[in-house]
């Protein structure tokens, strides 16, 4: 097991157990990572004529298990390669979206507030998850990998299996307990309530996929 960076460890504790009391929006933060991993690959299509994106491509992808109790958002973006989860998931507040935005702020051709768009990131994902795993492929790479951790001390990165670049962030819900119950999460109804409320803004069209319900 890779351990979390000390300080990483604090503000993940802090984060998971005192100031976001508002869990709900770890969806808009994984929708919005995805919006920014496809924005990244469509960036590299302008210059790169090699890369052709089909509209598949720039759906991100929502969908829930009820029985394995999971809820998952997918991406058919740039994905990471290893070293990428380790740096980018490995270490809180590592925000290479952020030096990504800045760079391209003239390509979008607006006068975005860029810190505005910066919310608390991947890591509210332990907010409603007793464990999370990522799998992901980079665009260009044909190996795949999955980081995954419970939020508490560390985390793995492992080999794994993706048909195409891009992303799966797959969280397993917390156990409910007579004050929280997780259930609004594994629902269609429950889920494209906090996608109109929370991810309204996102450019790219966002489906809801029912495994079982
Ligand atoms: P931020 O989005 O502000 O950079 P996050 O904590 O939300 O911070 O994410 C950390 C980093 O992890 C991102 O900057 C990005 O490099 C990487 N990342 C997270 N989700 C994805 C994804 N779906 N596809 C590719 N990279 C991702
Ligand atoms: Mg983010």
């Amino acid at each position: 097991m890779r351990k979390f960076k000390t300080e990483s460890k604090k503000l993940l504790d802090l984060m998971i157990n005192s100031i976001y009391t508002n869990r709900e929006i770890f969806l808009r933060e994984l929708i919005s990572n995805a919006s920014d991993a496809v924005d990244k690959l469509y960036f590299k299509s302008l210059t790169d004529k090699s890369i052709q994106l089909s509209k598949d491509e720039l759906a991100i992808q929502v969908s829930f298990d009820k029985d394995a109790r999971t809820v998952t958002v997918s991406d058919s973006g740039i994905g990471m390669t290893k070293d990428e989860l380790d740096r980018n998931l490995g270490t809180i507040a590592h925000s290479d979206s952020m030096a990504f935005k800045m760079e391209n702020d003239e390509v979008q051709g607006d006068d975005v507030d860029i810190i505005g768009q910066f919310g608390v990131g991947f890591y509210s994902s332990f907010m409603v998850g007793k464990s999370v795993r990522v799998v992901s492929k980079a665009y260009g790479s044909d190996e795949a990998w999955a980081w995954e951790s419970d939020g508490v001390e560390g985390y793995t990165i492992e080999p794994a299996e993706r048909a195409e670049h891009g992303t799966d962030v797959i969280i397993t819900l917390k156990d409910n307990t007579d004050d929280d119950n997780y259930d609004a999460y594994l629902s269609e109804y429950g889920l494209k309530d906090l996608v109109k409320r929370y991810s309204n803004y996102v450019r790219y069209p966002i489906r809801m996929e029912v495994t079982k319900s």
